[in-house]
């Protein structure tokens, strides 16, 4: 990558900024919280509308960005042998590392009992859980039109490895479609800078519509719940992570410094799509190498998602207690094991892990009203566990980097 060095004064000019917006947004968004509702209500509606912006401008470079980083990163690899090594080993750290955070949401649920005691009554029965068959084919898309949206973006990967392994095969001739491709891949990263120049308005626009929004209503067992979840998704980053890229030779410190960035992205934008960009920023300033990173993290932000994990094993259970349903040792590895696929299946969008709890729900026999129960506090479930799932792709990176006898460039 070229300029390295001026940008990353920018970057960090850009973090400032956003870290401002964040500040303000908080500030604002309480104040107008105190306003009376037929005030409070319309301008919260014009505070998200602004962060929206952003979100969806972010969505629409979306397939093309996985598309040229993925073919590209796939082509310029030259040995396709090294290009399955890359994807077994993320493959089995990302997985390593979503069956931990299953983990912690299941002490976290147990330990904290957030929704013991408060009786509801279910009047829906039990749904029906989606077939393994559905669940498979979600992965391959019927129709090139639907890897054009961001919910197609699984398919999109395959079908970038695969033109990206085409090309490999092509050989020598094959040269000028890789150039091609990495000159699209540079484009599309390009685009999206400038689309960041916008970031630091849509994080104070969320900021302020959160505060507004939920501010002053986290009481009782919702207070709880994310209190339990904001508390072990943390330690995940912090313990989890540390030890992650320790092993991959670089100190956690400057993996958390790099992290900050696209931590903040996530939380407030709470898409792992809409953060991949940053993600990859923050790789580079890691001295990972882009054929690396060009990998993993388009293939991490759609499929490994360790907050996610974490949160719906959390919710399945927090749904459980409220309900006063019982839930036997094999009901809870029942929930594990849905919430990896269905963190896997989630789409990198906000409020993406929700709505596939549903599948977790539908899995473990346990009331579906319980996604509705979630959405209350989606936005802010939705922000940690977000900055999560971004935040595990890189530090996974760096390992992949190591076992790869890749060197950290940083
Ligand atoms: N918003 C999350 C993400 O984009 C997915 C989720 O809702 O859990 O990573």
């Amino acid at each position: 990558m070229t300029n390295t060095s001026s940008r990353g004064g920018a970057g960090y000019r850009l973090l400032l900024y956003i870290a401002i917006g964040f500040v303000l947004g908080i500030i604002i968004g309480w104040i107008v919280s105190m306003a009376p509702p037929g005030v409070k209500g319309p301008v919260s509606d014009w505070f998200k509308a602004f962060g929206d912006i952003f979100v969806r401008l972010i969505r629409i470079v979306i397939p093309p960005l996985i598309f040229f980083t993925i073919a590209a990163a796939t082509a310029s690899i030259a040995n396709a042998r090294r290009l399955g090594k890359i994807l077994a080993l993320m493959l089995f750290l990302y997985i390593i590392t979503t069956l931990i955070a299953t983990i912690w949401g299941t002490i976290a649920a147990t330990a904290l009992a957030p929704g013991v005691g408060l009786n509801l009554t279910s009047t829906q029965q039990p749904p029906t859980p989606p077939s393994g068959t559905d669940i498979l084919l979600s992965f391959f898309q019927p129709d090139f039109s639907n890897l054009l949206v961001v919910g197609g973006a699984m398919t999109m990967i395959i079908f970038a490895i695969i033109l990206g392994l085409a090309v490999v095969f092509l050989g020598d001739e094959g040269r000028k479609v890789a150039n091609i491709l990495s000159l699209g891949s540079k484009t599309m990263i390009g685009f999206v800078r400038i689309i960041m120049y916008y970031a630091p308005v849509a994080v104070f626009m969320y900021a302020a519509w959160l505060m507004i929004k939920y501010g002053p209503q986290m009481l009782g067992a919702y207070a709880k719940f994310l209190g339990g979840q904001y508390l072990f998704t943390l330690l995940h980053f912090f313990l989890i992570y540390s030890i992650i890229v320790w092993l991959g030779g670089l100190s956690p410190i400057k993996y958390f410094k790099a992290q900050i960035y696209p931590f903040l992205i996530a939380f407030t934008t709470r898409s792992s799509a809409a953060t991949l960009p940053a993600n990859m920023e923050a790789a580079r300033r890691m001295g990972v190498p882009e054929e690396v990173f060009g990998v993993t993290l388009p293939i991490g932000a759609t499929v490994n998602m360790d907050g996610t994990a974490l949160y719906q094993v959390m919710s399945a259970i927090f749904v459980a207690q409220l309900f006063n349903i019982p839930l036997t040792p094999y009901h809870y590895g029942l929930i594990i094991l849905a919430a990896i696929v269905g963190s896997i299946a989630t789409a990198a969008i906000p409020g993406g892990g929700t709505i596939m709890l549903a599948y977790v729900l539908a899995v473990a026999g346990l009331p579906l009203e319980g996604v509705g129960i979630m959405l209350v506090i989606d936005p802010l479930a939705d922000a940690i566990r977000t900055a999560i799932n971004v935040s595990g792709d890189n530090a996974c990176t760096v390992l992949i980097t190591k076992f790869l006898g890749y060197k950290l460039t940083s």
